[in-house]
């Protein structure tokens, strides 16, 4: 008997949910077909979303005994959704993927093939375009990708999504990183493994709103750098001897110009010269004061997310009351 858990974080996913349901439920009923050794859960999240997804939940439970559910407090993010699926999961293989179908179930039995006799260990989507995405965003993912991978060791293949069919392995590596600052493309990355990179054509939602706005994602990319490179750190010598050069250069032009007789020359210079040195000042403080803000989060080895109700409550409670 193998089982495979599919990890499903959501927020606010009302719409699309009972969709969800059905593809994986037909999905899964195929692929029993084939393989009659699989066996599967479906460990939905709810990261506190302000719909009906709660509810959404407790009815798949209460019709269907393999639907398990988180549900957190308030919203932690996807990462933590993401962290509270791998560590709940039972399954000798665990998915991740989007409730909103942009992860197409139908990839399962081929994820499933490339890993079951230990070929992969880890199958992944790779989107070849960015279709329906606007050419700004496209354009700042391909910087980010370029940049993150000059200034980190670990790679971060362009394309690559939060879609993961995972072994039992991996999944364990991958828990046995607890950093509060979750960047889960790194993470994925990290571990190292086996991974099979399967291309698709990008898919549009087929029902709710993309809840990652411009802002978030930019928010999202910076983390990623932080959690993955020290690079930004070396700013901070760079610039200084930088403006260290650059003001040994002005010093000898302001003694040529007092000898010249260039006074207002040379003022501007030095105001010119106090102005960078205080920005390089700035830039330096502030990405200590980034990192160092990382490491405080850090230090405080405060939880990665808060469930408030589970499938195992909610089920005891309704059984307590003899519905
Ligand atoms: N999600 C989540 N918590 C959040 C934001 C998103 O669990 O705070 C889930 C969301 O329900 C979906 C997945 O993460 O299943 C991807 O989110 P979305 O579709 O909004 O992102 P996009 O596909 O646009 O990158
Ligand atoms: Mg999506």
């Amino acid at each position: 008997m193998k089982l495979i858990s599919v990890v499903v974080p959501c927020y606010n996913e009302q719409e699309v949910l009972p969709m969800f349901y059905e593809e994986i439920t037909k999905i899964s009923a195929q692929m029993k077909e084939e393989h009659s050794e699989l066996e599967f859960e479906y460990l939905f999240i709810n990261d506190g979303s302000k719909d009906k997804t709660l509810e959404i939940f407790r009815e798949l439970a209460d019709k269907d005994k393999r639907v398990r559910y988180i549900s957190f407090s308030r919203n932690f993010g996807k990462e933590s959704g993401m962290y509270a699926g791998l560590k709940n999961a039972k399954g000798d293989f665990v998915v991740v993927m989007d409730a909103d179908l942009q992860h197409p179930p139908a990839f399962l039995p081929q994820m499933y093939n490339y890993v079951k006799d230990g070929e992969y260990d880890c199958a992944t989507t790779r989107r070849v375009n960015r279709k329906g995405e606007s050419k700004v965003r496209s354009w700042f993912a391909m910087k980010f990708y370029k940049i993150m991978n000059k200034i980190s060791q670990t790679e971060i293949v362009d394309g690559a999504q939060d879609f993961r069919f995972m072994t039992r392995q991996m999944v364990d590596s991958i828990l046995e990183m607890s950093e509060y600052n979750r960047f889960s493309k790194g993470i994925f990355s990290w571990v190292g493994y086996k991974v099979k990179y399967m291309p698709y054509e990008n898919v549009e939602r087929p029902a709710g709103t993309s809840s990652w706005s411009f802002w978030g994602l930019f928010k999202y990319s910076l983390e990623g750098i932080m959690a993955f490179s020290t690079a930004p750190l070396a700013i901070a010598l760079i610039l200084g001897i930088i403006s260290g050069a650059a003001s040994l250069v002005l010093y000898i032009l302001a003694i040529v110009s007092a000898c010249a007789g260039w006074i207002y020359t040379s003022l501007f210079v030095i105001i010119a010269t106090v102005l960078l040195i205080g920005a390089f000042q700035l830039v330096c403080t502030g990405v200590l004061g980034m990192y160092l803000g990382k490491t405080y989060m850090e230090s405080k080895r405060r939880p990665i997310y808060i469930a408030s109700e589970t499938d195992e409550i909610w089920r005891s409670r309704r059984s307590g009351s003899g519905t």
